[in-house]
């Protein structure tokens, strides 16, 4: 951190435009297409603003007949919508918002224009706990927004148009976001767009127009080469299965716990569970913060209990909650 390789500095004081950064920034495009098996004719960019940003640069780069197609599976799916139609003509195509998001909508291609620009959906829906077990049917460039779910299971990145992240959930810290977009898809953005939300200003000068968030790249080439050496995205889904497997077999098997979801749409990485009143969940997520159990509570709007298990999150803590469920549920069992 205080002395990068011998340099006498860290990589927070270098300049951007230093060889040492640009081998950094390089290593980490190399990694990141090597882990994703990322096809040549797409470009990596390493961006800030977070995914919320992207809301505004899709519609504004894939502009062109002036109509999206979005799945709306959730909170952010809907924020980016709502954006989108600041924008373009953005048809809602698909929700699961009549059962509060619990499940994921299954439409054959009659339900999407296979003219629009694009079809927008979110790969997994971190407040509600669900997760496309396949892709949508459109011949529209399929535009992803895989903030939470990124480098945690295999996706073939050739049947996307544009897929793109905020950093901080499992790549590592805030301030940087990837975009993974098609090449025949840059360079059309809408006459308004800012330069700096145009694709092309930093795919022409490899994400280094102006001052990328040189630290949190960094930390991200780190987590690359940390994820290569873990053997890649294929072994880190058969983790993330054996996480998820480990908890959901605990949420089923007890007559204590339950899950909303139905077994094709449960999420990886957001693992949703309710008791069966709002005030033992409360203490649940309490007696587990005094055991080292954190961030447990279920969004505002949903409750519950919700367990985030990440890339970074090992299988043993996964057991570790698993143990607590156990005591808790025979400690208040009626
Ligand atoms: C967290 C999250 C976001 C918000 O990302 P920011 O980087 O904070 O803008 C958007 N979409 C999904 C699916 C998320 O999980």
């Amino acid at each position: 951190m205080l002395d990068y390789e011998g340099s006498g500095m860290s990589v927070m004081e270098m300049t951007h435009r230093s060889k040492t950064f640009l081998e950094i920034i390089r290593e980490a495009e190399r990694l990141l297409r090597e882990l994703m098996n990322v096809p040549l004719n797409y470009k990596i960019l390493f961006l800030q603003g977070g995914a919320t940003l992207q809301f505004s640069a899709v519609p504004m780069n894939l502009y062109r007949k002036g109509k999206a197609d979005y799945i709306i599976t959730g909170q952010w799916a809907k924020k980016a919508a709502d954006e989108g139609a600041r924008y373009l003509e953005a048809r809602c195509v698909s929700t699961s918002k009549d059962k509060n998001f619990t499940y994921i909508p299954a439409d054959g291609p009659e339900a999407f224009d296979g003219d629009a620009d694009y079809c927008h959906f979110t790969t997994n829906n971190t407040v509600y706990g669900t997760r496309f077990a396949s892709l949508p049917e459109t011949r529209a460039p399929l535009v992803a927004d895989m903030s939470s779910c990124i480098l945690s299971e295999v996706y073939d990145v050739s049947k996307f148009g544009l897929i793109y992240a905020g950093a901080q959930k499992n790549i590592g810290p805030a301030g940087l976001t990837v975009v993974i977009v098609r090449e025949d898809l840059i360079g059309n953005a809408l006459p308004s767009t800012p330069l700096i939300l145009d694709y092309k200003t930093h795919a022409d000068d490899e994400s280094l127009h102006n001052t990328p968030p040189t630290y949190a790249v960094y930390i991200a080439m780190l987590m690359f080469r940390w994820l290569k050496e873990q053997g890649g995205v294929a072994a880190m889904q058969r983790q993330n299965e054996a996480k998820a497997k480990l908890l959901y077999d605990c949420i089923d098997g007890s007559s204590f716990y339950e899950s909303h979801i139905a077994p094709r749409d449960r999420s990886l990485m957001n693992i949703l569970f309710f008791t069966r009143s709002e005030e033992l969940d409360k203490k649940f997520v309490k007696e587990a913060t005094a055991e080292g159990l954190v961030s447990l509570g279920g969004y505002r709007t949903v409750g519950g209990m919700r367990a985030s298990v990440y890339n970074a999150m090992p299988y043993e803590g996964v057991e570790k909650l698993v143990g607590f469920m156990k005591d808790f549920e025979a400690k208040n069992s009626r």
